[in-house]
């Protein structure tokens, strides 16, 4: 292995303290805490795993959280009727509302109903708008901590030949938005892109966020380039268990790569610690207090 491993543990730990003492003197300024509220509908084990991770986070940093649990049964007027509820509570700064949803009930209505100054995941119709046109909104947490990592790596991204393979609303697309808000050349590769390897061998930055176990080869690397797994797929181990790999095959691009993160320890940790950012964010915005401007 010659590549630099990115820590994104150790990033996201940082990210969080930092938050920790903006959370501290905000308290202090405006006599409460930021809050977060979390929206779990049904009992996928995943989705309850998540929302007990970020509900964790969250008062590791200080803030609220204000869990609410509604059974699989719940009618898309209901839960419709919950987002309008925290839109107006003024103790919630943050809404998360987990995904995916039961099929009875439509994502994009309930993300577009959560107000946009409260849509702390960024999902919602008008912070994609924002972050297109390049206006402070919210940003996607796995992405915004890609980001994160990969300026701590390189510093000044501009100029920079950036790839992104993956085209989603929540990670490909606000990525490559965000390499492009950082003067990056970006190319967006996905599952029609012709000859990828090629692509991928232009690039002074890779993200890869498909979905697809060791997918992107080492060979397929510009050497020295900086590599960003967002993929996390769950694969059969030789002990008859199970392990997780990124989309990135490991051995062969760490071989190649200039610095790469691993999975899992890479990106995970950083979409919790942005989450936590964007909470407290949006609370120091409704509060109007000024914050530590490297967040
Ligand atoms: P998605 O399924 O919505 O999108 C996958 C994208 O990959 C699509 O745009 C598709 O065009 C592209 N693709 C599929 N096959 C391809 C191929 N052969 N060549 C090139 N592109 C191809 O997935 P997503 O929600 O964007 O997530 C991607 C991965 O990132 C998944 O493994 C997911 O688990 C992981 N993820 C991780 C985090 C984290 O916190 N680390 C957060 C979100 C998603």
């Amino acid at each position: 292995m010659n590549a630099r491993l990115i820590d994104g543990k150790a990033a996201a730990l940082g990210l969080r303290q930092c938050i920790g003492g903006e959370v501290n003197r905000f308290r202090e300024a405006v006599g409460r805490a930021p809050g977060l509220a979390t929206v779990l509908v049904g009992n996928d084990p995943a989705s309850a795993v998540y929302v007990s991770s970020k509900k964790r986070a969250t008062a590791e940093a200080g803030m609220l959280s204000f869990a609410h649990e509604l059974p699989a049964t719940t009618t898309q007027d209901e839960l419709v009727d919950l987002v309008d509820a925290l839109n107006a509570d003024p103790a919630v700064d943050g809404i998360l509302v987990q995904l995916p949803l039961p099929a009875q009930i439509d994502e994009l209505v309930i993300i577009a109903r959560i107000s946009p100054d409260k849509d702390v995941d960024g999902f919602s119709p008008v912070n994609a708008g924002r972050l297109a046109i390049g206006l402070h909104g919210f940003v996607p947490c796995t992405p915004l901590g890609c980001l994160y990592l990969l300026k701590q790596e390189l510093g000044d991204l501009a100029g920079l030949n950036a790839v992104v393979i993956g085209r989603s609303n929540i990670v490909g697309k606000p990525m490559a938005l965000l390499l492009l808000g950082e003067s990056c050349t970006v190319t967006i590769a996905h599952s029609r892109t012709r000859d990828l390897p090629e692509v991928v061998r232009r690039a002074d930055i890779v993200v890869a966020a498909v979905g697809r176990p060791a997918m992107v080869k080492g060979e397929w690397l510009k050497p020295g380039a900086t590599v960003i797994d967002v993929g996390i797929n769950r694969i059969p181990a030789e002990d008859g268990k199970s392990r997780l790999v990124g989309d990135v095959d490991f051995a062969s691009a760490s071989d190649l790569a200039g610095a790469i993160t691993p999975v899992p320890g890479g990106v995970g940790p950083m979409t919790i610690a942005c989450l936590i950012r964007n909470t407290f964010v949006s609370a120091a915005r409704r509060e109007g207090f000024s914050y530590e401007k490297s967040l």
